[in-house]
């Protein structure tokens, strides 16, 4: 059977969450052909990291959308791909939620149960999505540095140390950081294209624990860090928090944004743009859609309806 979308391509990392991601990637396919039949899609099983890059820089024309069937970091790997090709040619890409990070499923309102979000791929309702991009590298969620960015690279570590998973492990991570490693990090950020703004740049010069670069409204497993941050409006939504807050205060302003109630507290700034440099004085911990960067220096601009996105809701 044909669907609306062409032929579907599914790329999966099966080596996701201990290996469970072969048994999704399996189950995914045996709903799909249920729906599509055997010839409406295809799986693409990744062998390293990285390949999920090539593999979606490499679709052929009779596919009409790509599906990243995981968590953020194999989301990342498939918009890149994307981004290699020509504007015109990219393929709409859709996500089913399968991995430990699923902020950028939420973003786009894919269900997190596995039928429910072939459903919502098959409906393909499609929708524009900007793209970040940092010293040459492409995000579609996040791009954080500090406090955050610490609290997501531990969780990572203590994921793949302890096999163990969720929000509670996030948490874990979190308050380890808050007491025993809260940093300060000088910045100098430099705000281009600042909306309602005459002349239409900002130069902030701060200390902060933590800074985001967002497109979507959450990082770290759904902290709602910047909760109206828009996915097509062209502008990042940047956060900052400023000392001096004491762990156990820094820790409740934390919890608040995970249901985005930070955004009143007086240690906690926003600034939309639609480019931004920003220089550290040192090296801070740094993520782009959960994945470890390095640098001081960060020349960061967004990408404007670079993707068309299935949309679940
Ligand atoms: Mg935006």
């Amino acid at each position: 059977m044909a669907t609306r979308c062409g032929t579907i391509a599914i790329i999966a990392n099966p080596a996701a969450q201990n290996g469970r991601g072969a048994w999704t990637a399996v189950e995914a396919a045996s709903l799909l052909r249920a729906k599509v039949g055997e010839g409406g899609f295809k799986l693409l099983l990744t062998e390293r990291a990285g390949h999920a890059t090539a593999l979606a820089a490499q679709l052929g024309p009779e596919v009409g959308a790509v599906v990243a069937l995981g968590g953020d970091g194999l989301i990342n790997e498939v918009a890149c791909g994307l981004m290699e090709r020509d504007a015109d040619e990219r393929p709409v890409l859709g996500v089913i939620p399968a991995g430990s990070g699923n902020d950028y499923a939420a973003t786009l309102g894919m269900a997190s149960s596995l039928p429910a979000a072939i459903d919502q791929i098959l409906a393909f309702r499609t929708g524009p999505a900007d793209v970040g991009r940092v010293n040459g590298h492409y995000f579609v969620e996040t791009l954080s540095f500090g406090l955050d960015a610490a609290i997501a690279l531990d969780t990572v570590e203590r994921r793949v140390r302890t096999g163990r998973a969720g929000t509670r492990l996030y948490l874990e991570s979190a308050v380890d950081q808050l007491f025993h490693h809260l940093n300060i990090y000088d910045f100098t950020a430099r705000f281009e294209g600042v909306p309602n703004a005459e002349p239409d740049v900002r130069t902030v010069e701060a200390a902060a624990y933590l800074l985001a670069v967002q497109i979507g409204p959450t990082y770290g497993g759904h902290f709602r860090i910047t909760p109206d941050a828009a996915l097509d409006d062209g502008l990042f939504d940047v956060c900052w928090a400023v000392p001096e807050l004491a762990p156990r205060r820094a820790l409740a302003v934390l919890l608040a944004a995970r249901f985005g109630r930070h955004t009143g507290n007086k240690h906690i700034h926003f600034q939309r743009s639609r480019a931004l440099t920003l220089d550290f004085d040192q090296e801070p911990p740094a993520q782009i859609d959960g994945e470890k960067i390095t640098g001081t220096h960060f020349a960061i601009d967004c990408i404007p309806h670079a993707l068309t996105v299935v949309l679940g809701h």
